[in-house]
């Protein structure tokens, strides 16, 4: 089976991003199926005609997403009457359905808009519950063709509750199961390298194929696998086992799978520890504190967050020692330690993280260049600080500091008993 989608609209090749082809791609894997291919083409007719003819010619189904709109630029319909040799023919009733929908916010309908009550010959309309414009099923045959209009607000529903079922049921879905590892604060090469064994290894049989991926941003790496198949518990079998042969390779390296963040995975072994964090941040801001309280319920185990940019605030807030300040500068572990430990004890918490460091781009010296981070963790038996090189610019390192005191506290708090 093959699947491709056509996009239309000129801002998609300048300024606007195309997320119509992400949606559709998902909602596809959803079915066992995947999206072979996407064409973008401007506003120009001919484009559209012949991206058309050539999709027609190699896949079995086909999206088009845009132009069905009211004004003279709106061409897809025109367009694909040409191409599939199929008339256009007037619905009263969708006229209808637009009348209504305009009469609902006392409007008169422009009669521009009768334009979009024309669908192709033999077309299966599609409501559009947020637009005027119809989407419209074209069975082609055992190919099909679906016109869905541009605003992703419109296309969205229209897949889900029209076009996924019709998909469904004119061909077979397939079992499909994606599964995502995360792993922080490596290279992408040397996690690569760590699991060539299992992305090397010939893992496809009759009944199912394998596809492996590894996607880096904000230095974490995701990496993917997807099992497809007729066969669904032969699907599910194969891909538990090349999930433990990552586990055997990466280790603890992993912080979480799927939909996990690393703030979401702290918050829940702080939780089942039953312990409280407090935070203590400098260069960071409060994107510590931030990303921590992104998870809903964090409440149960976050206590509060010290900003102290300054060095008077260190020493007001948390009772950083000016002597240390002075000997060893702001940026240092000792200034870390003794930020976490204050911290741990203005706040009465069982844990305190602290941060603080050169996010540039400027304030770098030779010692203690731009990028040079220092992080704390304290806890009621003991303190420790560690310094880390972060690279990028002032926003990267800010966020990649963050990152990075949460990682360190998931790997201590593993080995952390209380
Ligand atoms: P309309 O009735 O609004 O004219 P239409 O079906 O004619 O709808 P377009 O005119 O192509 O669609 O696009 C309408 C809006 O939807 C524009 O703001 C456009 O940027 C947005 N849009 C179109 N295609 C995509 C896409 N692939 N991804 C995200 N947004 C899109
Ligand atoms: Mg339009």
């Amino acid at each position: 089976m093959r699947f491709e989608l056509i996009c239309s609209g000129t801002e998609l090749l300048r300024d606007k991003i195309n997320t119509n082809s992400i949606h559709i791609a998902e909602s596809l894997s959803g079915l066992g199926h995947s999206l072979n291919q996407v064409t973008t083409i401007g506003d120009v007719a001919e484009d559209f005609e012949e991206a058309l003819k050539d999709s027609l010619k190699r896949s079995d189904v086909v999206f088009t997403s845009g132009g069905l709109g009211p004004t003279f630029d709106d061409l897809t319909r025109e367009c694909v009457s040409k191409v599939i040799k199929r008339p256009l023919f007037f619905s009263n009733n969708i006229l209808r359905a637009i009348q209504k929908r305009f009469a609902s916010v006392q409007r008169i309908m422009p009669e521009e808009n009768r334009r979009q009550a024309f669908l192709l010959k033999g077309a299966i309309p599609i409501l559009n519950k947020n637009g005027t414009a119809p989407g419209q099923i074209i069975p082609l045959g055992k190919k099909t063709l679906i016109l869905l209009p541009g605003p992703p607000r419109e296309l969205l529903p229209m897949m889900k509750l029209s076009v996924l079922p019709y998909l469904k049921k004119k061909y077979p879905s397939q079992y499909s199961e994606t599964l995502v590892l995360h792993v922080f604060g490596h290279a992408e090469s040397e996690i690569d390298e760590l699991i060539a064994p299992v992305t090397q290894n010939k893992w496809d049989t009759k009944m199912t194929e394998v596809i492996f991926g590894i996607l880096a941003h904000r230095s974490i790496i995701d990496v993917k696998v997807t099992v497809t198949g007729k066969h669904a518990p032969a699907g599910k079998k194969l891909l538990w086992k090349i999930r433990q042969s990552l586990y055997d390779l990466l280790g603890n390296k992993v912080y979480g799978e799927n939909e996990e963040t690393l703030e979401s995975v702290v918050g829940s072994i702080l939780k089942k520890k039953n312990l409280v964090l407090s935070v203590a941040e400098s260069c960071t801001g409060g994107i510590l504190a931030g990303k921590i309280t992104e998870v809903s319920g964090s409440s149960d185990y976050f206590k509060e967050g010290f900003v102290t940019y300054s060095n008077e605030a260190k020493t007001k807030q948390l009772g950083v020692k000016k002597e240390t300040l002075n000997r060893y500068g702001a940026v240092s572990e000792e200034t870390a330690r003794e930020m976490a430990l204050g911290c741990l004890k203005r706040s009465g918490s069982d844990l305190a993280l602290s941060v603080t460091g050169i996010a540039g781009p400027t304030g770098g010296t030779k010692n203690k260049p731009v990028g040079t981070i220092c992080f704390g963790i304290a806890h009621t038996g003991g303190v420790r600080s560690f310094t880390k090189m972060l690279f990028g610019d002032r926003g990267q390192i800010r966020e990649r500091a963050a990152l990075t005191a949460l990682n360190a506290l998931r790997t201590s708090l593993q080995e952390f008993k209380q």
